[in-house]
C-alpha cells in the first residue's frame, strides 16, 4: 500500500492506493499552525490508522509547497510555518520506524500525471503548473528528478529568454522575483504574471478570467493582449523543451484551463524549438487536486 500525504497551508489530505494504483482511502485534516510537534503527531497518527484499517504497513511519501535543502534536510518552506527549518522527513522517520519520502508539490503533481495510465510508457513527462505561480516538476522513466539541490523543476526561476522579452516590445517590464533575482519567468508566465503584464501595458488592473472572457468575446485589447502572451509562452516553451526534451508535457493550474494554449502551442511552438526537434504532446492535467496527494504516494514506486 502506498500512503500520501499532501501537506499543504491549510490542510493535509491523505491518501492511501493499491497496488494498481487505486485510491482506497482518504482523510483530510486541518495543518497544525505552528505547532510542529502536533504536526509530526498529526502524520504519524494517520500513519497508525491506516496500518491498523487496511491491516499493512503502507510505504509513506509526503508533498510540500517547499524545498529540502540537501544538506541538512531542513525544510525551506513559507506556506507550512510548523515545518519551516525542520528536519521534517528525518523525524516522521523517527517516530513510525519507516523511511519516508519527501519532494515538494510541483514534483508531486508531475508524478501524478506521469503515473496516469495513459501516460505509463512515456520516458520524459513534464509537468508545469500555470497557476499562481509558475512551476514544474521533471519524471524520468517514472521518477522525479529532484537533481542534487533537489530543485531540478523550479523552472519558473529561469530568466526570460532574450526573445521572449524583446518580444514584449520597447515598454517590456522586468519584474522582482520572490526569489530576490529579477526576469525569473514565474512573473511572466503564471496567471499572476498574465495580470501584472496585463496592468502593465494597459494601465488596468483586471482578473485573468476577465481577460480571457473579453478574448473569447472578441474585445480588441484583450485579443491583442492573449496573442502577445500565447506566443510569449510558445518561446519560453521553445527553450525549457530545448533544454528538457519531454515526451509529454502537462499542464496544470488555472490557466490551463484556457483550451487556447492547446490549440495554439502546436502550431506556434516549431519555430523557437531546433529544426530537428518535433513538439510534444501537450495535454492538461487530469487529476486537479488530488494530483499533489497521488504523487506524493507515487514517491516510493
Ligand atoms: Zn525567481
Amino acid at each position: 500500500m502506498y500512503y500520501g500525504f499532501d501537506v499543504g497551508g491549510t490542510k493535509i489530505e491523505f491518501g492511501a492506493f493499491d497496488r494498481d494504483l487505486n485510491r482506497v482511502a482518504s482523510e483530510r485534516v486541518p495543518t497544525p499552525g505552528d505547532n510542529y510537534s502536533l504536526l509530526i503527531e498529526t502524520l504519524a497518527n494517520l500513519v497508525e490508522k491506516y496500518d491498523q484499517e487496511l491491516g499493512c504497513e503502507g510505504t509513506v511519501g509526503l508533498g510540500i509547497p517547499g524545498i529540502e535543502k540537501a544538506e541538512d534536510g531542513s525544510v525551506l518552506t513559507v506556506n507550512v510555518p510548523a515545518a519551516k527549518g525542520r528536519t521534517l522527513r528525518a523525524d516522521l522517520e523517527a517516530k513510525i520506524g519507516r523511511s519516508v519520502a519527501l519532494n515538494n508539490d510541483a514534483n508531486c503533481f508531475a508524478l501524478s500525471e506521469a503515473w496516469d495510465k495513459s501516460l505509463q510508457g512515456e520516458k520524459i513527462v513534464l509537468g508545469l503548473i500555470l497557476g499562481t505561480g509558475f512551476g514544474g516538476g521533471i519524471v524520468v522513466n517514472g521518477k522525479v528528478l529532484s537533481g542534487k539541490n533537489n530543485v531540478a523543476g523550479e523552472l519558473g526561476h529561469m530568466r526570460m529568454p532574450i526573445d521572449a522579452w524583446l518580444h514584449l516590445g520597447d515598454n517590456a517590464p522586468i519584474f522582482d522575483c520572490g526569489c530576490e533575482k529579477k526576469g525569473c519567468i514565474d512573473n511572466y508566465l503564471s496567471g499572476r504574471g498574465f495580470e501584472m503584464l496585463y496592468s502593465h501595458f494597459y494601465g488596468e488592473d483586471k482578473k485573468a478570467i476577465d481577460i480571457i472572457s473579453d478574448f473569447k468575446a472578441g474585445v480588441e485589447r484583450d485579443a491583442e493582449f492573449v496573442d502577445k502572451y500565447i506566443e510569449m509562452l510558445a518561446m519560453v516553451f521553445g527553450g525549457l523543451f530545448t533544454g528538457i526534451d519531454p515526451d509529454v508535457v502537462v499542464l496544470g493550474g488555472g490557466l490551463s484551463n484556457f483550451e487556447y494554449i492547446y490549440e495554439e502551442m502546436p502550431k506556434r511552438l516549431p519555430k523557437y524549438l531546433l529544426s530537428i526537434a518535433n513538439p510534444p504532446k501537450i495535454i492538461k492535467a487530469k487529476y486537479g487536486d488530488s494530483g499533489g496527494v497521488r504523487g506524493a504516494a507515487f514517491l516510493n514506486i
